[in-house]
């Protein structure tokens, strides 16, 4: 037996959580560069390029503005330029980050109302249903919904979402944050029927936090003109249909953020959207049956039972009391491998100790995606804590499956 090893991290860190994610080297190396030309040239041809090309990905026909800022810079922008104080919408919630746009929401002086799922599920449809149906005065202006819900991993149907605004006849808006799911989930935002979506640079498209995306369809504008909410800076309009080229930050552009998406999304665009797609389903099944395998004989669960509820970008795994959360620090102490801490359900900045959170986002391949789960196991090995073996073995089934399909 050799001496007690403290820490093996050496070679690259690897951040499994759910973002920002890992960056590639060819975004890292796009951004490596002088500072550029700001009037003309490659950065206003750029800037262009890839607003084509985040509405191709996400299915878009309307038009995507640009904010120098993160997620919640993106809930700021569609709350403002869609709704006026005291208007009345419908969030529907499933852990901290839906509620968390809603508190957004209510702190602009919208006139919040909750349709809560808890912490461990989807949005039931029928019962979304009976809500609209219920409000036959139509005083409900719009539905928000977090696709993935980041904190809890639950993932929501859209598609069931928009047919439950139409069975009820609803004229609400139809409004959804993106931020953990876009180019990690399959999304159409035309044929979903969805009005407005947010995403943010620093999860699915792989480019440091600090560009906050709005995509908007046709019904947008109306509301836009009547949002009193809006002020000049957050103003989507003078954004998507800009005078000069600086219109469309509303300033200095943030020239090195688009250098890096702009090669992020070629790397998107070479792979193929839905290829992509398939990627992370294939991902977040290995990463289940390997959470299967380990609550085999110890006390693992992922948060959300159904799988077909589940986030493929992230998820959040149940432990017992305290080994969710000393894996975590132990697998980022002795391997350089940083899992997602978990985020208490309710409102606050609390963590869970008995839960940990795996981010299978972005810039993904098998050996990163093996490395962590064997690191999780080697962990848990070390810190002797019951558990079914075979873990790494399960999720390599699933690997493996897909190439004798
Ligand atoms: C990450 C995330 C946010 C917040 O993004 P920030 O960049 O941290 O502001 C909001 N919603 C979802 C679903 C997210 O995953």
């Amino acid at each position: 037996m050799t001496a007690t090893i403290t820490s093996l991290a050496h070679g690259r860190d690897h951040l499994a959580i759910p973002g920002p994610s890992v960056m590639p080297d060819r975004v890292l190396r796009a951004m490596h560069r002088p500072a550029p030309n700001i009037y003309q040239g490659e950065l206003v041809d750029i800037t262009a390029s890839i607003k084509t090309d985040l509405n191709t990905i996400a299915g878009n026909s309307g038009e995507v503005g640009i904010y120098i800022g993160n997620g919640h810079a993106a809930w700021e922008a569609s709350l403002v330029n869609t709704f006026s104080r005291g208007d009345k919408v419908l969030f529907i919630t499933n852990g901290r980050f839906g509620l968390a746009w809603a508190d957004a929401a209510s702190g602009l002086g919208i006139d919040v109302q909750l349709l809560d799922c808890g912490h461990t599920q989807a949005v039931d449809a029928a019962q979304l249903e009976s809500v609209l149906t219920a409000d036959d005065t139509h005083s409900i202006k719009a539905v928000l919904t977090v696709h993935t819900d980041t904190a809890s991993s639950s993932s929501n149907d859209l598609k069931r979402i928009r047919n439950a605004i139409d069975n009820a006849k609803h004229p609400a808006l139809y409004m959804v944050d993106s931020i953990a799911s876009f180019a990690c989930e399959a999304f159409h935002m035309d044929e979903l029927g969805v009005d407005v979506m947010v995403t943010a640079s620093q999860k699915g498209l792989m480019t440091p936090p600090g560009l906050a995306l709005l995509f908007v369809g046709k019904r947008f504008w109306d509301y836009q003109e009547k949002a009193n909410l809006v002020t000049p800076y957050w103003n989507a309009r003078t954004r998507i249909f800009p005078d000069m080229f600086p219109d469309n930050f509303n300033g200095t552009p943030p020239t090195h953020h688009l250098f890096g998406l702009r090669e992020a999304l070629n790397m998107l665009m070479e792979e193929g959207i839905d290829n992509t797609w398939r990627r992370h389903a294939l991902f977040a099944q290995a990463v289940w049956a390997a959470v299967e395998k380990w609550s085999d004989g110890g006390d693992f669960a992922c948060n959300v039972d159904k799988p077909d509820m589940r986030s493929h970008a992230v998820t959040m795994v149940k432990t017992a009391p305290d080994v969710g959360l000393r894996l975590q620090q132990w697998c980022n102490e002795h391997y350089g491998v940083v899992l997602g801490v978990a985020l208490a359900p309710e409102p606050g900045r609390r963590l869970l100790n008995s839960a940990f959170r795996i981010g299978h986002m972005g810039h993904l391949n098998p050996p990163m995606l093996l490395g962590t789960l064997s690191t999780i196991e080697t962990g848990l090995q070390a810190m002797n804590i019951d558990k079914g073996t075979g873990a790494v073995d399960a999720a390599a089934a699933v690997l493996a499956s897909a190439h004798n399909a």
